[in-house]
């Protein structure tokens, strides 16, 4: 199969479609990334340069908030918004800058932070008015802890202004398990960590003839890193979700459906190359980039600990200056690096380097 070609900068619409189902076709998969800054941002950027593959970036509410100041004042969401709406910009620019193609999405949106998602759509479709294209390429919401009436509901009604600006909506249906962004599932009802096909296949009856989606389905999946317990990966889940939708609808496909595999860290190549084989395109990784960007920087603080206790005196002398040691740019880079190198390995195992042309 030929590589896929894309156009440098922000992928949304029609160009989504089909980089989605190259990837469904060639079994493979994308990291999507959560950033918190420009520093982050360029790490993901540069890390889809050297996989030759685009890089699904995202921000989540709190990562929002982050790039935006977390010490201001969010009421009504103002900084979440602003900080994704800067974010959007800085993202666009870059990738254009340096010829990278990037998915650009935000991830989960509980039903409390709406007034989020509600500020990114105005400013979307203003942005869709000036130039025919979206702000973000696709937003998630997460009403996992709805039930399933109201998820579906909720979720059809956001769907409807979103195709209006050709952009997809992510939905999940199951809790992810463990702990991310101030949310805590680690205590949730075991059932509850894995999808019911029924439930898929409702969701995409209700959805698919309103606009694009993909599926984050739960399959014993868990946010952060944690020791093997007793949860139970399932990647068969998806399996039998597509599998059900193929044979009750006659899709042309047999895998109708674009997945998301959220708590990505911490899984083993094995699990990952499965799940992608069952239609996974799109696999969050957050824990194992945090410990990447922060580990290197850890290494350089302890190694010239020597040279970051004061401004002035070090071991070569008491009149020594230090300020080449304590530029943030000297440790911060290492940090970026460490996020670089980390990506590069999530992009080999999910199949996506130099699969595509740009
Ligand atoms: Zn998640």
């Amino acid at each position: 199969m030929t590589k896929l070609k894309l156009k440098p900068g922000i992928v949304s619409g029609t160009q989504l479609d089909e980089l989605f189902e190259y990837c469904k076709e060639t079994q493979c998969a994308l990291p999507a990334v959560n950033v918190i800054g420009s520093s982050s941002i360029n790490a993901a950027i540069r890390s889809a340069r050297e996989a030759n593959a685009p890089i699904i970036i995202q921000f989540s509410n709190g990562g929002s908030v982050f790039n935006a100041g977390k010490y201001f004042d969010n009421t009504d969401q103002k900084t979440a918004i602003a900080g994704g709406i800067a974010g959007a910009h800085h993202v666009r620019l870059i990738a254009e800058a340096h010829g990278v193609p990037v998915v650009l999405h935000t991830d989960h949106c509980a039903r409390k932070l709406l007034p989020w998602i509600d500020g990114l759509i105005e400013a979307g479709q203003q942005y869709y008015k000036q130039n025919g294209v979206p702000l973000y390429s696709s937003h998630m919401l997460d009403l996992s802890e709805e039930t399933l009436e109201d998820n579906i509901a909720i979720s059809k009604r956001y769907l409807e202004r979103l195709a209006k600006i050709d952009m997809y909506l992510e939905i999940e249906l199951g809790v992810t398990g463990g702990e991310e962004d101030g949310v805590d599932n680690t205590d949730v009802d075991n059932s509850k960590l894995y999808t019911q096909p029924d439930d898929v296949l409702a969701a995409y009856d209700a959805l698919s003839p309103v606009g694009r989606i993909t599926v984050a389905a739960s399959f014993g999946n868990t946010h952060g890193v944690y020791k093997p317990g007793n949860v139970q990966l399932r990647p068969d889940i998806l399996k039998h979700s597509q599998a059900r939708i193929y044979s009750e609808r006659k899709t042309p496909t047999e895998k109708p459906l674009s997945l998301v595999f959220h708590g990505g860290s911490g899984s083993s190549e094995k699990e990952i190359q499965q799940a992608v084989s069952y239609g996974v395109i799109k696999f969050n990784i957050d824990t194992d980039t945090q410990w990447a960007f922060t580990h290197p920087i850890k290494k350089y603080m302890d190694e010239n600990d020597a040279y970051l206790r004061s401004q002035i005196g070090n071991p070569e002398g008491d009149d020594k200056p230090n300020k080449k040691y304590i530029d943030p740019r000297a440790w911060m880079v290492l940090g970026e690096k460490g996020m670089i190198a980390r990506l590069k390995e999530a992009f080999s195992h999910l199949n996506a380097t130099d699969k595509f042309d740009f």
